[in-house]
């Protein structure tokens, strides 16, 4: 079982923070996955049990977290959670929260006004929901100082006042109380695949799950860090690139994503960030048996 610790984790001289908004049980195997085979997940019991699968209610582990990479310049937030007092019937763990995700914030010694940069992967309801925070009634910018980077495909695909908008039940009203208020405070800009975030933090188009998902890679020397997102949900994946999840947008394009981001990075110096798998939530690709990947959790020795 994972022992717990400090969610700090290094690229080089970067330092990079989880900072987590829910962590607990989610949907069960097949809720998410439909194409999962329960023998998957008796030949990865040894260490799916009970980091990543509560036995008991039959339900995935899962988390919802931001990463904060502070490169020395900037502190750049990558992916904002679900958000407090979001009105998010659809998913009852996204419904009208109240968690201390602000305060997690402070323990690493930051302030919302901190925030120089806020890169969204996509914008599904549980990655965009800390864009905004409710003040007096109203939806108002959490991170009043921040560039907020949003793929230029990604908010085309969300922006309700299309006349071709195609509503999800996920994301019913996360653009009115996301995206929109940042976007009238004038915070936003709009990028395009390839856009340098900051000196050696650049954007990867990784499209399937949404259709504008990217990725944000992190180069150090000869170290790598990979934000990826939802393209992967939970590590069954790593050992299964073939289970596809139930919000996949478009679950092909999804998987040959997966298959490339994983055989790009095994057995080389890239660490993948996911944005839901538990803790300790990062991870490196190796090669595992019978031609498969595995994972490999080794956590970082710094403080
Ligand atoms: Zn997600």
């Amino acid at each position: 079982m994972y022992a717990g610790g400090a969610d700090v984790f290094h690229c080089g001289n970067v330092r990079i923070h989880r900072i987590e908004d829910y962590q607990g049980p989610g949907f069960v195997p097949e809720g998410m996955f439909p194409n999962i085979e329960r023998r998957m997940l008796q030949e990865q019991w040894a260490w799916l049990v009970p980091d990543f699968y509560y036995p008991d209610l039959d339900r995935l582990r899962t988390s919802v977290h931001s990463w904060v990479v502070q490169t020395g310049r900037h502190n750049v937030l990558i992916d904002a959670c679900v958000g407090n007092h979001k009105h998010r019937p659809a998913v009852e763990s996204f419904h009208m929260r109240n968690a201390p995700w602000l305060e997690r914030l402070a323990t690493v010694g930051l302030r919302p006004e901190d925030i120089d940069v806020v890169f969204c992967t996509h914008l599904h309801a549980d990655h965009i929901g800390w864009n905004t925070r409710l003040q007096n009634g109203r939806w108002v910018p959490t991170f009043t100082k921040a560039r907020y980077l949003f793929g230029r495909t990604e908010f085309s695909r969300w922006d309700d006042r299309r006349p071709d908008y195609q509503p999800t039940a996920l994301n019913e009203g996360a653009f009115e109380d996301s995206i929109l208020p940042v976007l009238e405070a004038g915070l936003v800009e709009l990028i395009d695949d390839g856009h340098e975030i900051e000196p050696g933090l650049c954007v990867e188009a990784s499209p399937g799950h949404t259709p504008g998902h990217a990725c944000a890679r992190l180069r150090v020397g000869d170290q790598e860090a990979l934000f990826t997102g939802d393209i992967l949900h939970h590590p069954i994946q790593v050992h299964y690139p073939e289970v596809c999840s139930v919000f996949d947008d478009d679950s092909q394009q999804a998987l040959r994503t997966r298959q490339r981001i994983l055989e790009a990075s095994v057995d080389r110096d890239t660490r993948l960030f996911p944005t839901h798998f538990a803790q300790p939530s990062a991870c490196r690709v190796i090669s595992g048996p019978n031609g498969r990947f595995a994972i490999d959790w080794a956590a970082d020795a710094r403080p």
